[in-house]
């Protein structure tokens, strides 16, 4: 007879063991470099997670910090790619469901990836930079959401 219990620790180990595979071929994903054209492995990048400040509002909301875009340093010119995305395709009322939103959906993915992530709470951005929307076009080959048809 089997254990249940056994068989969902089993299921768990397996899943964690495929989750980790994902991890280890996600790293290896190539992103186009808006900087020296090269394809860089997301594993081998420093990424900057920019983030914006609300102030407080009335006298019941409070200030608070809200995540910004993702960006990375290409290492062979040091120039910041900011890693934009055109969501225009996806209703404002839509936009807040997890399915809709590609950068939500490839920060939750692939921000723990990168060989590491340090914070910047400035408003500026520290050193020369270029907009990247290579991720954004390329949406199917990161497993995000994919891009509507415009009617
Ligand atoms: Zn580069």
């Amino acid at each position: 007879m089997v254990n249940l219990d056994d068989k969902l620790t089993e299921l768990r180990n397996e899943e964690n063991r495929i989750l980790g595979a994902i991890d280890e071929r996600n790293r290896k994903r190539k992103i186009q470099c808006g900087a020296c054209d090269d394809f860089h492995e997301i594993g081998n990048l420093k990424a900057i997670q920019t983030h914006w400040y609300t102030p407080p509002t009335g006298c019941t909301e409070g200030d608070y910090w809200n995540d910004g875009e993702l960006q990375y340093v290409c290492p062979e010119t040091g120039i910041i790619n900011r890693l934009l995305f055109d969501n225009n395709d996806v209703p404002w009322k839509e936009r807040k469901d997890f399915d809709n939103n590609p950068e939500e959906q490839f920060k939750r993915n692939y921000k723990k990836l990168f060989e590491e992530v340090t914070d910047n709470y400035d408003r500026t951005i520290p050193g020369k930079w270029v907009n990247n929307y290579y991720v954004d076009r390329n949406r199917e080959k990161f497993g995000l959401v994919e891009r509507r048809k415009r009617t």
